[in-house]
Order: C-alpha cells, then structure tokens, then sequence
C-alpha cells in the first residue's frame, strides 16, 4: 500500500516507528506534515498540494495530529478521505474525541462507564448544576485539555464554586466531574487497534498528585487489562468511530470508568511499558485492508472510484 502519515515531525518517536514498521513489511510510506498540505476546492473538483507538488494517490493516511492543530489537521485528513483514501480514524471521529464533553455524551449514549459529569453556562445555575452532580470532591476540566494540564481537584463546593467563576471569566469551556477517588492516582491506557487492546499499561500519579499523566510525572508499567476493561475500551473506541485509540480508563467500584479516547496515541510508553511491537500492530491493521499491490481487498473498505465522483480528482 501506498501510505501517508500525517505528522508534523518525521523525528518524533511514534511517527518514526510507523515509518519504520511499514517499510519492514513492504510498504511505500511518506510522512507529510499537515500544515504543509494546502488544497483547492472548487465545483469541478479537488486539488491538494504539498511544498509545491501535486499530492495523489495515497490508499491510506494514519493521522497524527496533534492538540494544537486538531482544526487544520482534520481539515486536512478530510481532503484525504474525499479523495478516496482509507484511515483507520476519520477527520470526525478525531474531532469528536478531542471534546471530551462530546466525547462523553457519545460513550454515555452506548451504555459506557465514566464518571458523572456536568456541564452549564450562565453562573446563575451554577449551584443546581453543582447539586446535580453531588457533594465535592469535584474534577474540574478544561473541555480540550491535554496531558492533565487543565484538570483540577476542588475539595469545597467553595472551590468548586470559585473555580468554575474563574473559568467562566476567561470564557473557558470545562466540564465538572465526580471525583473518583478509589482510583487512587492511577489509571490506565488501553491501546486499541481495530477490535484489540494490543496493549495496556498502569500509569500511577507521584505522591501527593491525583493525576497519572506521564507529563506530570506519573510513572508506567506494562500489565494485562482484565476481559471487561479490554470489552469496555473497544467498546469507547467504537463508539466515536477510531480504529485506533488510547483509551484511559480509572478502576472504580462500579467497574472501568473512561475517561478519555486518545485519537493519536503516542506509541513510546507504552511499547516501552509493555515491550510490545505496536506501531507493527498498527501497520498490519491499515495495510491488511488491502492487496499486495495497494488494491482495496474487496468488502472490507470502499473503493476510491465508489467514492468519489466521475470528476477528475487531482
Ligand atoms: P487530560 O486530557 O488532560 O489527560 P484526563 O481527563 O485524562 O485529562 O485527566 C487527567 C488525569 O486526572 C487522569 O489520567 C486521572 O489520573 C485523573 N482524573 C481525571 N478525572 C478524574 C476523576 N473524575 N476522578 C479521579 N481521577 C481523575
Ligand atoms: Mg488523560
């Protein structure tokens, strides 16, 4: 198959071991950086550039797109999956997990555990929203947080009251969370590719610190989530349409809490955790939905020429 990774940094850990694990297994593979794909759009058809030349023919794209360029970068992945090309996590899915009260509404539709949430706008409300919810104490997040940099613990429904004012004056959207609190710090990362957790890892928050996050100095290791947690991360996964996904869950009395659906999961914790081969997990996942030369296996993903319409695509 011909593949584009969709990377602003060819030298970053996870996108070198793609590139490395398609190229092993035979694949033709370009790391193409999303904000140097520019495109033409126009009633007789679609144009995509990049540093000047023409870009076609991909049979599939792995996008790894980060926080910060999720609007461009889906943009971008969308031109792609108009154009005829496969990818395991689709420009929608992609903005779906990156809002987590979205994403929350989608798992709690299907039926998956997370811990309560709420969310409203005008302060006047604020006090039944909090009561809706229950007594501190609260996890207070911002909506597109990441790497647990926005994410607060208030133990007074003062705090939880004052935060919530704080965040309403810097127009910041957040959602309000029970706290759950036999977690104890940790949670845990279930990587899914297609209808497998390849791998799972522990990721326990340092002392004095509820957050597991590795960036605030969490620690990982390697284990073997339990059948309902590898049932429940799929089923997260699906649910917002990823074929891959990082999906973290907490333990809690009531079973697997999910927390959040990565939709580029870095690969160097956790292949490092679990000594797992995961960005080959990856590859063999996209590049077996086609043939040897890069023609889509029949009933498994739409043909380009399905797609598309008669109109010449550049
Ligand atoms: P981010 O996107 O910034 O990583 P998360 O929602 O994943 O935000 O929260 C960061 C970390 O904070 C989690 O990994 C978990 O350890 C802790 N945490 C988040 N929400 C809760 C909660 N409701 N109860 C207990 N711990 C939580
Ligand atoms: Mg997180």
């Amino acid at each position: 198959m011909k593949l584009a990774i969709l990377s602003r940094n060819s030298k970053l850990y996870s996108t070198r071991r793609l590139v490395e694990a398609a190229r092993e297994r035979g694949h033709t593979v370009r790391v193409l950086d999303p904000l140097r794909c520019y495109i033409r759009i126009a009633t007789d058809g679609f144009a995509m550039h990049y540093k000047g030349r023409q870009i076609t023919g991909y049979d599939a794209v792995i996008p790894r797109v980060g926080a910060s360029i999720t609007r461009y970068g889906s943009a971008v992945l969308r031109q792609f999956e108009m154009m005829g090309s496969y990818t395991p996590n689709p420009s929608d899915a992609i903005l779906k997990a990156r809002d987590k009260l979205r994403c929350h509404q989608l798992l709690a539709a299907q039926g998956i555990g997370m811990p309560a949430t709420v969310f409203g706008d005008n302060p006047d409300d604020t006090q039944d929203l909090l009561a809706m919810l229950g007594p501190p104490p609260h996890v207070i997040k911002l909506n597109e947080g990441t790497q647990g940099a926005g994410v607060m613990l208030t133990e007074k429904p003062s705090a939880s009251r004052s935060v919530i004012e704080a965040l309403r004056g810097l127009y910041a959207n957040f959602l309000v969370q029970e706290f759950v609190a036999e977690a104890k710090g940790a949670d845990l990362r279930c990587f899914v590719v297609g209808d497998a957790v390849v791998a799972a890892m522990k990721r326990q928050a340092p002392k004095g610190e509820f957050r597991s996050n590795l960036h605030r100095g969490g620690s990982a290791k390697g284990i073997r989530a339990s059948a309902t947690e590898q049932e429940v991360a799929i089923r997260a996964a699906k649910a917002l349409g990823l074929g891959i996904a990082g999906v973290d869950l907490i333990r809690s009395k009531r079973g697997p809490l999910v927390l959040e659906v990565n939709a580029s999961p870095g690969l160097e914790g956790i292949e490092a955790a679990s000594g797992e081969d995961i960005a080959g997990a990856v590859i063999e996942f996209v590049g077996g939905r086609f043939g040897r030369r890069g023609s889509r296996v029949a009933g498994v993903a739409r043909a380009p020429s399905e797609k598309s319409s008669p109109r010449n695509y550049a």
